[in-house]
């Protein structure tokens, strides 16, 4: 039996070792200007061939887009007013290094924060927008996150408008500690305001929502779209693999796995999007 155990040990060692190497190798390098490549498919693809949407013209993979290019394809041209801007976080914790790599990251992406607000016409519907960037600090959920969003909640109460979010977060912001995991309760209980005035809040999510977003006013919409296969979850596969000590299903934790199991109600091609929420804030007693 000793000679058996020795012979698995044998096979164990470094599995897929040289596959990973194969898989390495053949990826292409390639300009960024000029083409993309797919994370989905790995195809290098030419930049215009993406089009405005940014959808992989070979598996249909949405690629991540910036807040301005969501802005251009969602809302009617010239309507979009940005408000709740200039807030600056206090810093609670004085974390090493954040300001600055606050300051780089607004430099680079010319964002206020990781969310864009404002109030805009969809589809002719006016509606008050939240669109979030995950280019920010992977779209993180600190102090200014939390404000501009329960601003934008408190102005649709007083302006009886709907609420509209586009979601995309890697969480709540680990430099802001305890105050950002706060902003989950402060949020809601905007929410929950807005929903007792009777307004529609609609919620979009796109890739990735997770973390404290995902718990919180992510999934608290009235009806829950979400873009194709993106990624949806609170803790990261890993985290649950090894918890739990099983093996997770391939499409565990995608949009089309949350929508089987209740927790989205509409997937939505981005090119449709545009289309189908004008739609559904004109259902729910929009206004032109
Ligand atoms: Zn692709």
């Amino acid at each position: 039996m000793g000679l058996f155990t020795r012979k698995e040990k044998y096979i164990r060692i470094n599995p897929n070792r040289s596959v990973r190497r194969k898989v390495e190798r053949e990826m292409p390098e390639v300009p960024d200007e000029l083409f993309a490549k797919c994370p989905a498919c790995k195809s290098a693809i030419y930049q215009k061939d993406l089009g405005p949407a940014k959808i992989c013209p070979a598996c249909s993979y949405h690629f991540r887009i910036l807040a301005q290019e969501r802005l251009d394809l969602m809302v009617d041209e010239g309507t979009f007013e940005e408000m709740f801007t200039g807030f600056a976080t206090k810093d609670p914790l004085k974390f090493p290094n954040y300001q600055e790599k606050l300051a780089a990251i607004k430099a680079k992406t010319g964002l206020d924060e990781a969310v864009v607000t404002g109030r805009a016409k969809i589809q002719g519907q006016e509606t008050a927008l939240a669109i979030m960037d995950s280019n920010f600090i992977m779209a993180s959920m600190g102090t200014v996150v939390g404000e501009k969003i329960t601003c934008l909640f408190e102005y649709a109460i007083q302006e009886k408008l709907p609420v509209v979010i586009f979601t995309a977060s890697g969480g709540a912001r680990m430099q802001e500690g305890i105050l950002s995991l706060m902003q989950m309760a402060k949020i809601s209980a905007a929410v929950k305001c807005h929903s007792n005035a009777g307004l529609f809040y609609l919620t979009v999510l796109t890739d990735p929502t997770t973390g404290g977003v995902t718990a919180s006013f992510a999934m608290e919409g009235d009806i829950i779209l979400a873009e194709p296969q993106t990624l949806i979850g609170f803790a990261g596969r890993r985290v649950i693999e090894s918890t739990v000590r099983e093996n997770l299903p391939d499409d565990f934790q995608k949009a089309e796995f949350l929508q089987e199991h209740g927790f989205v109600d509409a997937i939505v091609k981005r090119t449709d999007l545009a289309a189908t929420v004008g739609q559904l804030l004109n259902f729910h007693g929009g206004r032109k």
